[in-house]
């Protein structure tokens, strides 16, 4: 199967110290496999995209040297197929319409006795799973159990974490498809998009690892293949948070020749590479070759 690699950004602001390390990442290993490195701008949320961003992306990844080798796909353009993939879902069984708000489910969640926990999503309590009952449908939602009824356990392999496990029953339960603002959720637009575009390989920051086991469920459910995952360390704020675009972290500097070299040797420096060159074109080629040695199986 040709290697695709696939760097996914959503266009809420520039590329930070944070996000240049997911797409720095995903070149390197698409070059050192031989393959090829598709950019997708994920624009699905709009209220959170921002006007310009990701003509900016596109801009800062050619100054950094990291050119896509197909043009970029926006996720906007791409309803159909998200919509095409919840239909074979509802119709297999998979999916369900839920009538719920927030409100509604805290309160089940109250009368069921569950605390909310400080950085977990609150797992469904499942009232709509044997339907409606003449309520209007407002979202859709993902069954996440075994056809007997049993937890959904999934079992995978990053190429840098190793051995990973997550009860998605449990720990996630009926995760949302298209919300009730009629928007399409991350999981479902990524799965459809990776499978698509015939990505082999995902390659961003460990921030995400979380939604992998969703994410493989979600390709189960349509009959798609499993790419391979690595998950790179994440840079963190000086508040050792993650740095993110809301925690306001700075547009990388691309403006000159010395900026990029700069901008990769800290992006590179977190992926364990130590990179000494003159030119971008040379550092890039020196990355690859040390990536390969770093992350790559002999
Ligand atoms: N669009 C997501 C983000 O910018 C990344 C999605 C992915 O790589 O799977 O956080």
């Amino acid at each position: 199967m040709a290697y695709v690699g696939r760097f996914a950004p959503s266009p809420t602001g520039p590329l930070h110290a944070g996000s240049v390390v997911a797409a720095l990442a995903s070149w390197l290993d698409a070059r050192a496999h031989g393959g090829r490195w598709v950019v997708r701008i994920e624009d699905t949320d709009a209220p959170r995209c921002r006007p310009g961003a990701a003509e900016t992306i596109l801009l800062q990844l050619s100054r950094l040297g990291l050119q896509p080798d197909v043009p970029p796909v926006f996720q906007s353009t791409r309803q159909a197929l998200y919509g095409a993939a919840l239909d074979r879902l509802m119709e297999s069984g998979l999916a369900y319409p839920c009538a719920c708000t927030r409100k509604e489910i805290e309160g089940a969640l109250c009368v069921a006795g569950t605390e909310p926990q400080r950085h977990r999503e609150r797992v469904y309590p499942g009232t709509c799973r044997a339907g409606l009952h003449g309520r209007p449908a407002r979202a859709f939602r993902l069954r996440t159990s075994t056809a007997d009824g049993g937890d959904l356990i999934v079992d995978w392999a990053d190429r840098r974490l190793g051995a990973q496990r997550q009860n998605v029953t449990q720990d996630v339960g009926d995760f949302v498809l298209k919300r009730a603002d009629g928007l399409w959720a991350y999981q479902l637009a990524v799965v459809v998009d990776d499978a698509a575009q015939a990505v082999t390989d995902v390659v961003r920051g460990e921030d995400l690892v979380d939604n992998t086991a969703r994410q493989i469920v979600l390709q189960s459910a349509l009959g798609l293949r499993r790419p391979n995952y690595l998950h790179t360390p994440i840079v963190l704020a000086v508040d050792g948070h993650k740095l993110s675009k809301q925690n306001g972290a700075s547009a990388v500097d691309t403006h000159d020749p010395g900026a990029v070299l700069a901008t990769l040797g800290a992006a590179g420096h977190m992926l364990g590479l130590e990179v000494k060159a003159a030119t971008r074109a040379d550092w890039l080629a020196r990355a690859a070759e040390q990536w390969q040695a770093r992350w790559m199986a002999p």
